[in-house]
């Protein structure tokens, strides 16, 4: 079974995300747990946490369908030691917040070499980051996300998710989020039959199908392998709405959250009755 959603907004508090996501008719959703774009954040209170589990539970949302995201200003393969610290202390944090939140993931970009250092540098850091943050934090799971690979963003190919995962000492602690616009513009086809098909067998190969533990589902602005990332609404970019039939019929994808980052939340309701639609 399918579990669709949206990265819906909290402001105003976390307990707003589930009401959010049950006005788009969302079975699973993404939250950032506190402003993205700030270090810090002021600790959960009671109030909020009590509202929190009563919104959720209304909700009827699971867990294991919530896909919190950490802020843009991490970095964990920062070269400067001082700032990846930063990063892994904000981490760190944001694994706390999720566990406190009954959540047990946390989606995450890998991190930039910032053209200071190598990939595979930049990808030791990354490893190194994740095994201290999870050791210093109990049951969240880390879950990267593949990038498009734009400015100096690693994790563009699944080779690179499958070096970190493999450096990771308990990986039953780490998964990935496959997010379809960046897969596309990183350079993997997946608008036919034949191109998903061989795409997801290098995924299985790579990487490992056990270890995806959520998708962002996003149409593409930019051309195949542009190494570019901006998003589009389903079925108006340049992948097109077969992929997305694709996704809702493999099995891959079966309880685990599916989430949208389309450019028209105006329009998610729609887009996620249209993908429920797909399902043969
Ligand atoms: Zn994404
Ligand atoms: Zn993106």
């Amino acid at each position: 079974m399918k579990f669709v959603g949206a990265h819906v907004s909290s402001s105003g508090g976390v307990f707003n995300a589930p009401k959010n996501a049950i006005e788009i008719g969302a079975k699973a959703f993404a939250l950032f747990t506190k402003n993205q774009r700030r270090w810090d954040a002021k600790a959960l209170d009671t109030k909020t946490l009590d509202l929190w589990f009563k919104n959720l539970e209304e909700s009827k949302v699971l867990p294991k369908h919530i896909l919190p995201h950490d802020s843009y200003l991490i970095n964990l393969g920062n070269h400067d030691v001082e700032k990846r610290q930063k990063s892994i202390d904000a981490f760190i944090f944001e694994l706390e917040r999720c566990e406190i939140l009954g959540l047990d993931r946390l989606n995450f970009h890998p991190g930039s070499h910032l053209r200071k250092i190598s990939e595979e540098a930049c990808l030791d850091f990354i490893a190194e980051s994740i095994n201290i943050s999870l050791d210093k934090t109990k049951n969240v799971k880390a879950v990267i996300e593949n990038t498009a690979g734009q400015g100096s963003n690693l994790g563009y190919k699944f080779e690179h998710l499958a070096y970190i995962i493999d450096k990771i000492e308990d990986k039953s602690r780490v998964g990935v989020c496959i997010d379809t616009c960046h897969m596309f513009t990183a350079g993997y086809d997946i608008r036919t039959r034949e191109a998903y098909d061989k795409t997801w067998k290098e995924f299985d190969e790579v990487v490992g199908a056990d270890y995806l533990m959520g998708m962002h589902l996003n149409d593409s602005k930019p051309e195949l392998g542009s190494r570019v990332d901006r998003h589009d609404s389903l079925g108006e970019g340049k992948i097109g709405w077969d992929a997305f039939e694709f996704i809702m019929n493999d099995s891959r994808m079966d309880d685990i959250p599916l989430v949208l980052e389309t450019i028209d939340e105006s329009i998610w309701g729609q887009e996620i009755e249209s993908l429920y639609k797909l399902v043969h």
